[in-house]
């Protein structure tokens, strides 16, 4: 793994500078895959391409529009060294990033979605950690968060195409953790591609036993 110079941004409403890293190169050597395409690659890591301000709370985007400079090891400028790192948006600043309209094309709404869809398929990735709040890990714990998880799903689906493969493929993943098996491997039968079907397979046993949540596949 090898370490990109620092990003600077500043909140565009306070101008409070966070720091965000970057890479020049990584490899995905021990990461893990999971079937809502989420990946953790320790040699990989992800930053954030979204934040929030911890003094006056936009959200905000770590984009041009925001960057102020870069530096490599220590900044010259001394006040960049002592900014904050940027940090993920919880599950739920990722719904207040929804309500607040950050977003200007369908996009940038699939990329919050998505991750909204991570969020809640984390409490089955990590059960270690809900389960000490909800026992046995679930992905919605209440019926308000429920009909959240449904309509969410439901918005990825829509902003996805038929016709692209991967986007067909991930319309399956999303049927079935809407409890849509038959939905699920309809899909994946009109899938003849060589390449994924390894995926195939392990899709169509989960729909068997009827699990809706998410797997790793790798
Ligand atoms: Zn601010």
């Amino acid at each position: 793994m090898k370490p990109g110079p620092t990003i600077v941004y500043q909140c565009p409403t306070c101008k409070k500078l966070v720091t965000n890293r970057s890479l020049y190169s990584g490899n995905t050597f021990g990461a893990k895959v999971y079937s809502d395409k989420k990946q953790i690659a320790p040699m990989l890591p992800e930053s954030p391409a979204i934040t929030i301000c911890s003094d006056c709370k936009t959200i905000y985007w770590l984009n041009e529009t925001n960057e102020i400079g870069e530096y490599d090891d220590v900044a010259d400028n001394k006040i960049w060294n002592y900014a904050e790192k940027a940090r993920f948006l919880t599950l739920k600043e990722y719904f207040m990033a929804l309500d607040q309209k950050v977003y200007t094309n369908p996009y940038d709404e699939f990329f919050i979605r998505n991750w909204i869809l991570w969020c809640f398929n984390d409490r089955i990735r990590e059960p270690g950690k809900w389960s000490r709040f909800f026992g046995v890990p679930k992905v919605y714990t209440s019926e308000k968060k429920k009909t959240l998880w449904t309509e969410n799903n439901e918005k990825l689906i829509s902003l996805l195409d038929l016709n692209d493969v991967n986007e067909k493929i991930m319309i399956a993943e999303l049927s079935r953790n809407l409890g849509r098996f038959e939905r699920c491997v309809e899909l994946w039968n009109s899938i003849d591609d060589a390449d994924v079907r390894w995926l195939k397979v392990l899709v169509l046993k989960e729909c068997e036993k009827k699990n809706s949540n998410v797997f790793q596949i790798r």
